[in-house]
């Protein structure tokens, strides 16, 4: 019959659009929006009726390994100094596929020689296409994904190295499991080669 499957598709629709209302009865008393038991209830299977989900009002939660842009880490000194630990070594800016990383090194200023800080650290937030692959091959966890996707603007992006630097609290808030097995595998690393002779 011509006009069938749009038919098919509406009542598809029409089913939807009646069980939203029945959901909405049967989770009468509580949230079924604005919670995120009521986001888990809509995204999982058992979910009926609207499954969208009403952002920015409500966003879906972020899995660990969820990534946009690259940060710089740096770990808090006893005075409240931000020590990045980034060593401008230059790796990440090699492997970034579509070249967004721009990083000047510092030099000692009486003998001219490079010293391991970035002096100037940029991304091109309009060209990093949130691969990863800076934070994977970073031989001294420096940078690492963010979860932060909000970052809507009406013109380009280039975040210089005040605004990629955030906390390594910061780093262990939204990837836990990362962070302590990197800790670990830092502190393992510093008590090795403490206890190597000579
Ligand atoms: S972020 Fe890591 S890979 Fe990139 S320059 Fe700094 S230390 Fe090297
Ligand atoms: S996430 Fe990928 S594209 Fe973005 S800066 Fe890192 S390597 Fe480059």
């Amino acid at each position: 019959m011509y006009g069938k499957g749009i038919l098919k598709g509406l009542s598809v629709s029409a089913k939807r659009f009646v069980e939203t209302y029945l959901d909405d009865i049967r989770w009468l008393g509580r949230k079924r929006y604005g919670s995120q038991e009521g986001i888990a209830h809509r995204s999982g299977k058992d979910g009926r009726g609207i499954f969208t989900i009403q952002y920015p009002e409500e966003k879906l939660p972020l899995s660990e390994e969820f990534r946009f842009l690259p940060f710089l880490v740096y770990d808090e000194g006893q005075n409240g100094e931000k020590n990045l630990r980034c060593t401008s070594c230059g790796i990440c800016a090699k492997v970034c596929p579509p070249q967004c990383i721009w990083i000047v090194r510092s030099s000692d200023p009486s003998t001219g020689r490079p010293i391991p800080d970035p002096a100037e650290f940029y991304i091109d937030a309009d060209i990093c296409m949130n691969c990863g692959l800076c934070a994977e091959y970073c031989p001294f966890d420096a940078i690492k994904m963010d979860h932060d996707y909000e970052l809507a603007s009406g013109s380009r992006i280039i975040y210089d190295k005040a605004a990629l630097s955030k906390p390594a609290k910061y780093y262990e808030s939204i990837r836990p499991i990362n962070a302590a097995r990197e800790n670990a595998a830092r502190s393992a690393k510093a008590a090795a080669h403490n206890e190597k002779p000579g």
